[in-house]
C-alpha cells in the first residue's frame, strides 16, 4: 500500500469495509471493530502485521481441492493413503475439519467456497464447480461424488445444481442425509451425527 496520507475517518471507513466482508458481520459491528482496532497501540499493530505476514507466507490454497494448507497440493490431496475414487464436496474449508474429526471419510475433498444464493448475488460461476468438473474429467479414478453441502435452502440448491452438472455421466452421486438436522450448518453438527450421515448417504 502507498504511504499516502489518509484522514482518520477515511481509515475507519476502509477498516469497516474490510470487517464487513467477514461472515456474519454487519455494518454496525464492522464499524465497532474498526474503532476498536484504530485505538490499539503500536505493539498490538505490529503483532497484527506479523500474523498477516505469516498467513501470506505460509498459507496456500490447494489448486486441486481449494483447501487451505502449508503446501500446494494440500496435505489431503497429496496423501497417497487416501481413497482417490471418492470426492466429498463441501461448502467451506471449515467443513473439511468437521468431517475429518468424524473420522469416517477417507477420500478427498472439493471446497466450493460458498453456496449458490441468488439473493446474495452468488451464482454457480462464483463457486469452484467448473474446477470440480475439470478435476473429474482429468481423473478417471474418481467414481463417486458425495455432496456434503449443508441441509439449508442454499445448500440444497447447490446440491441440485451439481447433480444436474453430472447427470448423464458415469459418476455416482450421493448426498449425506441421515441424521443431519434440516436447516443446520455442517460445522455445527457433532462428529457422531456426521459419521452416521456418511454411512447413511443415499444415491442422489
Ligand atoms: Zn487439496
Amino acid at each position: 500500500m502507498s504511504k499516502k496520507r489518509y484522514s482518520s475517518s477515511k481509515i475507519i471507513e476502509m477498516l469497516t469495509e474490510i470487517f464487513e466482508r467477514f461472515p456474519g458481520i454487519g455494518k454496525k459491528t464492522a464499524n465497532r471493530f474498526a474503532y476498536h482496532l484504530i485505538q490499539k497501540d503500536v505493539k498490538t499493530m505490529e503483532k497484527f502485521i506479523e500474523i498477516f505476514e505469516l498467513i501470506k507466507d505460509n498459507i496456500k490454497e490447494c489448486s486441486l481441492c481449494h483447501n487451505i494448507s502449508e503446501t500446494n497440493p494440500c496435505h489431503i490431496c497429496s496423501d497417497k493413503h487416501r481413497d482417490g475414487s471418492i470426492i466429498c464436496v463441501v461448502e467451506t474449508i471449515k467443513d473439511i475439519n468437521s468431517i475429518e474429526r468424524s473420522g469416517k471419510f477417507r477420500g478427498r475433498f472439493h471446497v466450493l467456497k460458498g453456496v449458490i444464493s441468488p439473493i446474495m448475488g452468488i451464482h454457480p460461476k462464483d463457486l469452484t464447480i467448473a474446477d470440480l468438473t475439470a478435476r473429474v474429467k482429468k481423473n478417471p479414478e474418481i467414481k463417486e461424488i458425495i455432496i456434503a453441502t449443508s441441509p439449508t435452502t442454499e445448500g440444497e440448491v447447490t446440491a441440485n445444481y451439481i447433480k444436474k452438472v453430472f447427470s448423464g455421466s458415469e459418476i455416482k452421486l450421493t448426498r449425506i442425509a441421515y441424521g443431519v438436522p434440516v436447516g443446520s450448518e455442517l460445522e455445527n453438527i457433532d462428529e457422531v451425527t456426521l459419521f452416521k450421515a456418511f454411512e447413511g448417504r443415499k444415491e442422489f
